[in-house]
């Protein structure tokens, strides 16, 4: 071979290598943790990792952790990521593990909790204060006031009673409240999602909490009559949290809606911007559920 033809092949080499970690360090690395949760975190996983991976963003990992209490053989290295997801309700992290989450998140680590996540740990402050409210695990009026949408703000309800409860399993409306956030930039002010639990009174400390998007509690399925919570924004110290209360199950985060907002919400948590294209409109319609399954 000639050395000019091997020069050529050799420049080709070099670009392809390059384009390769370039490619690769333009995307954002995700890590999912599942293994113990009262939902079906090994039909709803996939679905995450689908959606995220989908739109070209995100490289997503999975740590399952053991079940049962958890001994030393589950140390995550949260480091190695820009987000952690939620998918996990379960017995309480090792001291060793809650410290280096909580350094993460401090340092400016990003966080998603998803559904049944703020449902965990109801005695871990540093995590309430991450998720802002979550609900069951012993919460009460100790653990802060509840949230609900009135009047064009939100109302902080100081009265006890338990945190968390839901209604029926059904469709309902999601509404923007801030349209100028970069996770609701550009996407429709209601769109309707796939049937879920409307998750409502959920309580906990809710400092430097935003409510992005709520839905209305209807008394007819057994709900508050209250506009409840549904996206939230955290911060926590340098760290950025996205707090989704939607995604009972695998057939709920066929939802378009959901879908689009959990990519948005990550990659918000992961850099505090939003790159990915708001959806077309016929995409998250406010009447009917769009679904998306991944490929079999
Ligand atoms: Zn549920």
């Amino acid at each position: 071979m000639s050395m000019r033809r091997r020069g050529w092949l050799l420049g080709l080499l070099c670009f392809a290598a390059t384009c390769q970690t370039l490619c690769a360090a333009g995307k954002l690395k995700v890590l999912i943790i599942d293994g113990q949760n009262n939902h079906d975190w090994r039909a709803t996983t996939p679905v995450m990792k689908w959606a995220l991976e989908q739109t070209g963003r995100f490289t997503v990992e999975v740590s399952t952790t053991p079940d049962g209490a958890i001994g030393d053989d589950w140390r995550p290295k949260f480091s190695d990521y820009d987000v952690i997801l939620s998918n996990y309700n379960g017995h309480d992290w090792p001291e060793a593990v809650r410290t280096a989450f909580v350094e993460y998140v401090r340092n400016g680590g990003g966080f998603v909790s998803v559904h049944a996540a703020d449902n965990s740990f109801g005695g871990w402050r540093e995590f309430n204060e991450m998720i802002g409210v979550g609900g069951w695990g012993g919460r009460n009026e100790k653990s802060g006031p509840m949230l609900y949408w009135q009047d064009g703000k939100i109302v902080r309800d100081e009265s006890p009673g338990s945190g968390g409860t839901h209604g029926a399993y059904h469709e309902f409306v999601v509404e923007t409240r801030v349209p100028t956030h970069p996770i609701m930039k550009g996407l429709p002010p209601k769109w309707k999602h796939a049937a879920d639990e409307l998750y409502a009174k959920m309580r906990g400390p809710a400092t430097n909490l935003t409510v992005i998007a709520t839905a209305f509690s209807a008394p007819d399925k057994d709900g508050t009559g209250k506009h409840e919570p549904i996206l939230m924004v955290i911060n926590y110290g340098k760290g950025r949290v996205f707090h989704t209360v939607l995604g009972h199950d695998a057939h709920t985060m066929a939802g378009s809606g959901f879908q689009v907002t959990l990519a948005r919400g990550t990659e918000w948590a992961a850099t505090g911007k939003v790159t990915l294209p708001p959806p077309k409109p016929e995409d998250m319609p406010a009447d009917t559920v769009v679904t998306r399954t991944p490929p079999k």
